[in-house]
């Protein structure tokens, strides 16, 4: 007979989150808390790490704790899976949440003009190449080097499930963020592969890919710092989404939730967008 649905399979389970201390990572830290599950915060700022455990262990009576690691870093996420183990046991799934761009690897032009010939700086040709080293680090190597650590645990119980955090640029590059984009479309591509070398070890990997969210990161790009308006590049994306709007942290819960619990148990190797419908427009 088939069960009622619910997440309740994932209370209790241990789980990972690399950059859950940031602004998406603690919304899916909250979401994940609110079902039960015993948390990792394992990010490159414990203080802001503990902060966040703190705050959402004290709001939903769930198990959370900060745990200090860099994701470019093999021996440092090899002492926080020891961490880990020790405070709340076998990890039994991960969410790579860390990411992000660099203003060393964004263009301050959309598209080049014949004007912008005398001044490449501004283009392309003035982008450099160690922001470019940086983002794909920390977005790919960074994805790649805590998988395989933290799967330890789930290769041994022949179960678990890893859920990276893509972005809508995955799919069809912004401008002005080239390295960002390729940097993302690395994790769907590495997304589908992991997904078919561990399908018949028990371990399902998906991905979701967040539409416009306005955090730290993005904030230069999205915001005029002066007016508090959007910038003209802000208002371009509320005019492109659908829903004409920008998204809440708290609106990946459901994709989030819906692909780490068993009732997924068959899903593997895809990629969800949550992005108010801006990747279904073609914006006329
Ligand atoms: P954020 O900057 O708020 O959080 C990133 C977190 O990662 C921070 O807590 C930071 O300390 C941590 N971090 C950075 N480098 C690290 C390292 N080397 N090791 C461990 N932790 C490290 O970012 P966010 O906007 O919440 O983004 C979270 C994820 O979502 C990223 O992968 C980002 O690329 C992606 N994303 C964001 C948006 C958006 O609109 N903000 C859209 C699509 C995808």
């Amino acid at each position: 007979m088939m069960k009622p649905m619910s997440f309740d399979d994932l209370k209790g389970k241990v789980c990972v989150i690399t950059g859950g201390a940031g602004v998406l990572g603690s919304a899916m830290v909250r979401s994940m808390a609110s079902v039960g599950m015993k948390i990792a915060i394992a990010d490159i700022n414990k203080e802001v790490a503990d902060k966040v455990a703190a705050e959402i262990s004290g709001e939903t009576g769930a198990q959370v704790v900060g745990i200090a690691a860099n994701v470019l870093d093999k021996a440092s996420l090899e002492q926080a899976k020891k961490e880990i183990n020790q405070k709340l046991g076998d990890i039994e799934i991960l969410v790579n949440g860390a990411g992000g761009n660099s203003p060393q690897a964004t263009t301050k032009v959309e598209q080049m003009q014949e004007s912008d010939l005398d001044n490449l700086a501004d283009t392309f040709y003035g982008l450099q190449m160690e922001g470019f080293d940086k983002v794909f680090a920390l977005n790919f190597k960074g994805t790649v080097l805590p998988t395989m650590v933290f799967t330890q645990d789930m290769l041994k119980n022949k179960k678990g499930v890893v859920l990276n955090i893509s972005s809508m640029n995955s799919y069809k590059p912004l401008t002005k963020i080239p390295a960002y984009s390729a940097a993302k479309s690395s994790v769907n591509n590495f997304t589908e592969w992991l997904s078919v070398h561990l399908a018949k070890v028990g371990i399902r990997v998906n991905a979701i890919a967040p539409g416009f969210f306005i955090t730290h990161q993005n904030r230069f790009l999205v915001m005029d710092e002066k007016t508090g308006n959007f910038s003209p590049r802000g208002q371009k994306i509320v005019d492109n989404t659908p829903m004409g709007k920008f998204g809440e942290p708290e609106d990946l819960q459901g994709a989030t939730l819906f692909l780490l619990s068993d009732i997924s148990n068959f899903i593997t190797g895809i990629v969800i967008p949550v992005d108010g419908g801006y990747s279904a427009y073609g914006g006329v």
